[in-house]
């Protein structure tokens, strides 16, 4: 790595060539309205969910993104399929769908390990 004169702490430090991206690459596949997405955090906060649980879809998308699928599968199932979420997107994310593509392509993963 380039010395830039600082370092990152490495508690902080994501390696995305060392983590898997396969579900993120097939929910792309499944729903490309997710690169869309600019992390506005408005489907976190009108998610009806979230009155009994901690779903947080704005940070789950970012985790599958990442690459950080561990535990995100009992995240997932949170949802209620409620699609509030996909009405107040301002990108027009079909987030309902998204939600739909995670699950599968978590599902898949597990299934191919
Ligand atoms: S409301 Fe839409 S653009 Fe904003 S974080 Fe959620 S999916 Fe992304
Ligand atoms: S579809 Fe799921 S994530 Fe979206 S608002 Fe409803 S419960 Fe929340």
């Amino acid at each position: 790595m380039p010395d830039f004169g600082y370092t990152i702490n490495k508690q902080r430090l994501i390696d995305l060539d060392k983590n898997d991206r396969q579900a993120i690459i097939r929910v792309r596949q499944l729903e490309p309205s997710i690169d869309i997405c600019i992390g506005c955090g408005t489907c976190t906060a009108t998610c009806s969910a979230n009155v009994f649980t901690q779903l947080n879809l704005r940070q789950l998308m970012l985790l599958v993104n990442r690459g950080e699928t561990a535990k995100l599968k009992q995240e997932v199932e949170k949802c209620m399929l409620c699609g509030k979420c996909t009405l107040a997107c301002p990108r027009g994310v079909n987030t309902r769908h998204v939600l739909l593509a995670i699950n599968r392509a978590l599902t898949e993963t597990e299934q191919n390990s």
